[in-house]
């Protein structure tokens, strides 16, 4: 079964004696409903560490949903979710067999990196100071090494200049490199990426791609909701289409892509191709 993958699967080379690590991020048997309406009916999915997963569907399917359930933001009224091995809440069948505190839960949080399509930097915050907050606010860095890391990473996304700016004098595209620079200065173990590109010009959505492209390259665990389907088969370990709350089918990009097995895939691919 996936949870007998996703718990024992050896990659080459495992002996007996080495434990695989566990999975960046487990999703197992997830439910999650507002009133009637149901947004996920079992969702299931296993990223393991370094691994790019690229997460398509139509509009209304459930992608954000599900990343917020991964996030914390939500909760599932059916199933469990875990990140670096550590549970996000337990629910079976609406019988929840263990609440987490919240202090449990921001510590979490804390762990995850969280990019939204419409950026979502502290308006009244330099550059600098936006990419160095986190750090400081969850007690991990004094205010100098924050700035320090922050200065660092805005340079890694091609911002060095921009430190002093304020979010409002940037392009779209320079603040969406500003919220990947804050996202990683918690050093998370899984970044996620709620269409990150959907809200910029088409002119800006070059810029952040290759930010992304730069941090798989590099070995971070990315979850990317996106529909730029070049850039999905360019830098996806695994492509998961979702539709109505379920995942209708999952693999490498040269399977879902070039050769999707459902009907509803390849109406998909159509119509954003
Ligand atoms: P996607 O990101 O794939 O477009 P969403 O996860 O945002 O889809 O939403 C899936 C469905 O859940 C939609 O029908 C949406 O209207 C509904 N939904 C999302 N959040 C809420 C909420 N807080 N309350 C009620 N319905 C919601
Ligand atoms: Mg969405």
């Amino acid at each position: 079964t996936e949870l007998a993958q996703g718990t024992t699967a050896s990659a080459p080379g495992d002996t007996e004696l080495t434990r695989p690590a566990p999975a960046a991020v487990e999703v197992r048997d997830v439910h999650k409903w507002y009133g009637t309406h149901r947004v996920l009916n079992g969702v299931d999915l296993t990223v393991r560490p370094g691994e790019v997963t690229v997460i398509l569907g139509p509009s209304g399917s459930g992608k954000s949903t599900l990343l917020r359930v991964i996030n914390h933001l939500e909760k599932p009224e059916i199933g469990h979710v875990s990140v670096n091995g550590e549970l996000i809440g337990v629910r079976r069948h609406g019988d929840r067999l263990k609440e987490l505190n919240e202090r449990t839960i921001l510590a979490q949080r804390s762990r995850i990196g969280f990019v939204f399509q419409n950026f979502n930097l502290f308006p009244h915050l330099t550059v600098l100071d936006n990419v160095a907050a986190a750090p400081v606010a969850t007690g991990r860095l004094g205010g100098e090494q924050a700035r320090e890391l922050a200065r660092e990473l805005l340079d890694r996304v091609g911002l060095a200049d921009k430190s002093g700016a304020y979010p409002r004098q940037l392009s779209g595209g320079q603040q969406q490199r500003v919220a990947i620079a804050r996202a990683l200065a918690l050093r998370p173990g899984v970044i996620l990426f709620d269409e990150p590109t959907s809200a910029l010009d088409p002119e800006l959505v070059g810029e952040v791609l290759a930010v992304i492209k730069d941090l798989a390259r590099t070995g971070t665990t990315l979850v990317i909701v996106t529909h730029e389907i070049g850039f999905a088969r360019e830098i996806a370990d695994r492509v998961v289409f979702i539709d109505g709350g379920r995942i209708v089918e999952q693999g490498p990009p040269s399977e879902v892509l070039d050769r999707p097995r459902h009907e509803r895939t390849r109406d998909f691919l159509a119509k954003v191709l």
